[in-house]
């Protein structure tokens, strides 16, 4: 589904991505956890091409894209991408939030856009909040909308940049159980995260990063508990 080699990434001096080579095969859920600063965001934003790779090759099922050659909007909407801070338009309901790039990317008929959103409104819980204003949800439900609207373009694969970290903790295990429940119907998944207790329940691997570089990799039973690499135990070690 995603195939990472040799990929690198520099801002200027500083090389936030080191040779790094992933591969992210078709239902697989990894997780991808490290300290603040060792280029997870910028992972995953190279994987959605919202950043550009200076070396290296990124194929998304089995097609290697090169961003001077390849329509990059269609590729993005392969890649659905959810963020911490959630991106919702706040001009716009809950409902036409989850329209908007259906119904003017995709330029698909309203009846069928609109009927979709409700579908996946209701699978994230949310039918009651339709005509609703983001600025009046919480943001449990402000995430949970932030799902359903990556869904909306039907995505293969979705990307998660620690869609919890930005929640009061009692909001945090409704998005998590959306989310579990997304990867029990099959959906691929790359998803940043310090939740260890998500992390060892759904995901299939572990990936650990630090500056820069794939230290480790591993079941999530094994990494957590048992890291080969000294690095990957002090960091363990300092989250839990
Ligand atoms: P993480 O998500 O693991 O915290 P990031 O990928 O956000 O790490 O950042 C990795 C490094 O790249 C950090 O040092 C960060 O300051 C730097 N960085 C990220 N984005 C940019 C950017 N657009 N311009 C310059 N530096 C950046
Ligand atoms: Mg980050």
């Amino acid at each position: 589904m995603v195939e990472v080699n040799k990929l690198n990434k520099s801002f200027g001096d500083l090389h936030v991505l080191k040779d790094i080579d992933l591969t992210v095969k078709e239902s697989d859920v990894v997780c991808l956890i490290g300290a603040s600063g060792s280029g997870k965001s910028t992972l995953l934003r190279c994987l959605n091409f919202l950043e550009m790779k200076d070396s290296g090759s990124i194929k998304i099922e089995s097609e290697e894209i090169d961003q001077h050659t390849h329509d990059l909007n269609a590729v993005r909407q392969k890649v659905g991408m959810v963020f911490q801070h959630f991106h919702l338009f706040p001009h716009k309901t809950v409902l036409e939030n989850v329209m908007e790039a259906p119904l003017h990317v995709k330029k698909q008929p309203k009846v069928q856009v609109k009927k979709e959103a409700q579908e996946l409104l209701k699978k994230v819980g949310l039918s009651d909040k339709e005509n609703v204003y983001p600025s009046k949800l919480s943001g449990g439900q402000k995430q949970r909308v932030a799902i359903a609207r990556a869904l909306a373009m039907k995505p293969d694969i979705m990307l998660f940049d620690e869609p919890t970290s930005a929640l009061d903790p009692e909001l945090v295990g409704e998005v998590l159980t959306t989310m579990k429940e997304l990867a029990e119907e099959g959906m691929t998944m790359v998803v940043v995260t310090h939740e260890m207790g998500f992390a060892k329940e759904v995901a299939d691997w572990a990936v650990y990063m630090h500056d820069g570089r794939i230290v480790e990799v591993g079941h999530p039973d094994e990494l957590f508990t048992a890291p080969k690499e000294e690095r990957t135990k002090n960091f363990l070690d300092s989250v839990l």
